[in-house]
């Protein structure tokens, strides 16, 4: 467990009755509060043994409602595994978005779908000239998806602004809840959002069979129209996303919150080894130029590198193809994937260096050149704002919940949103770190966990966190 205790300043400001002006209701300490359970970080328990008022807390996500809506949302799409097959622009993602574009109506939020597809939810605040803060996910699914990615992050911004309205919370800045339309499929509407969806794009076949340009429409957007959908740097004060973690760290750890550093970026290639097709019979071993045994070496040497070095990388070969591929052939040509992920960029290309240098000396040891072709599609890193990981940060330790900081190994709508507004993310965990799965699950009190940590960095951020 490593709490992020440099991710806290300490509050030179008052956190705590910067939110109690905004309420009408002031809030009481964390104590006594089940959140209590795991460890508190010094700091939180001084700032808020500071202040002991014994009122009703802002900061009180109801687990069990938030419980109840996920399952009543996990009918759509329902299949035989307890997971949900509601991929975007499918009936069952029909039907799912009617749901809780009904929920957001329920809660007091002024709902519509913009040309994108992606449904928000406004409340207005009481300052007309100042831009949302805007919060939310997902809830399209992959085939054979689980009940959890995606959905949390939606309902857990509907709990918060329900408390919000149901408070009388005053906040100057709008609110917007926003469901992104197709995350799963393209981030399509999240891309469509910072004005990066491009005509191709429209073009691919999603899991429902329809084209995006085709799913767009049936969802009640106009893919002619996309420009509408465009949001600009200083149209949004802030964006925050709650998601499970979908891996184990937080689980493992026993950390209830997990502070998202970035989202990482994915660098992919193909590489090709070229060696001599020879009789496997006749050619003796020490004449050999087999390219699958140098591919070997190399894939050994991949992982060994992505671990030898400090840091979070990851490095994988995913993919290996022998050519002719025949078993009383010597493997002439192999034609292998390699796959380094990271938050920084420039380590990623130190990464790729070290195993080019390595792979140098693999060619001409074994007489089988190496060559390394890199594919297009590159996803750079998406960092998080370090404002917005101090805000989240301080939101958890006041709450008296353990946090830490991590990357997220998994492509999210807020690696797009955090080019044009302040973006952070909010994890909980994930049990036994399972997503994409039916067997996905995250508790009710991480859920409410979440909600709790987004309503206070909401607040926060209205009270001027981020000036
Ligand atoms: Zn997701």
């Amino acid at each position: 467990m490593r709490p992020t205790a440099e991710l806290i300043d300490l509050p030179t400001e008052n956190f705590r009755s910067r939110i109690e002006r905004l309420s009408e209701t002031p809030r009481v300490t964390a104590d006594g509060l089940p959140f209590m359970h795991k460890f508190t970080i010094a700091i939180a328990t001084f700032v808020l043994s500071a202040s002991a008022a014994a009122q009703v807390s802002p900061s009180a996500a109801d687990p069990e409602r938030m419980e109840q809506r996920i399952r009543a949302l996990s009918e759509f799409g329902r299949n035989g595994d307890g997971g949900v097959d509601r991929v975007a622009y499918s009936d069952a993602d029909v039907a799912g978005r009617e749901f809780v574009s009904g929920l957001m109506r329920e809660v007091g939020l002024t709902v519509r779908t913009d040309t994108a597809g992606n449904i928000i939810g406004r409340r207005a605040g009481t300052n007309p000239r100042l831009p949302p803060i805007m919060f939310g996910s997902h809830i399209d699914s992959v085939p054979g998806g689980g009940n959890y990615d995606g959905d949390v992050g939606v309902i857990g911004a509907i709990e918060v602004a329900q408390l919000i309205v149901e408070r009388g919370i005053r906040l100057a800045h709008p609110i917007e809840v926003v469901v992104f339309a197709d995350e799963e499929g393209a981030l399509a509407g999240s891309r469509a959002m910072i004005g990066k969806l491009t005509n191709s794009a429209l073009d691919v076949q999603s899991h429902s069979g329809l084209s995006v340009r085709e799913g767009i429409r049936r969802i009640g957007g106009d893919p002619e129209q996309l420009e509408l959908a465009v949001r600009r740097p200083d149209d949004i004060a802030a964006f925050i996303e709650l998601h499970i973690e979908q891996g184990a760290v937080l689980d493992e750890a026993d950390v209830d919150i997990g502070v998202v550093e970035g989202i990482v970026g994915i660098r992919w290639w193909d590489v090709t080894i070229e060696g001599f097709a020879n009789h496997a019979g006749t050619t003796p071993m020490n004449q050999r130029r087999d390219a699958l045994v140098t591919a070997a070496e190399l894939t050994l040497a991949v992982s060994r590198i992505a671990r030898e070095m400090p840091g979070r990388q990851v490095a994988t070969v995913g993919r290996i193809q022998a050519f002719p591929g025949a078993p009383n052939v010597i493997p002439g040509n192999v034609v292998m994937s390699l796959e380094i992920r990271d938050l920084d960029a420039a380590k990623m290309q130190q990464v790729f260096d070290r195993i080019t240098a390595e792979a140098a000396r693999l060619s001409d040891a074994r007489s089988t050149p190496i060559a390394f072709r890199e594919i297009e599609l590159l996803l750079q890193p998406a960092p998080t704002d370090v404002r917005m990981r101090r805000i989240i940060s301080r939101a958890a330790a006041a709450l008296g919940l353990s946090f830490m900081a991590m990357p997220s190994g998994a492509g999210h709508d807020a690696q797009d949103m955090a080019t044009i507004a302040p973006t952070g993310m909010i994890f909980v965990p994930s049990v036994g770190g399972i997503s994409h799965s039916p067997q996905e699950f995250t508790s009710a009190t991480d859920m409410a966990n979440g909600a709790n940590v987004l309503l206070d960095t909401v607040l926060a951020i209205d009270g001027g966190a981020l000036q």
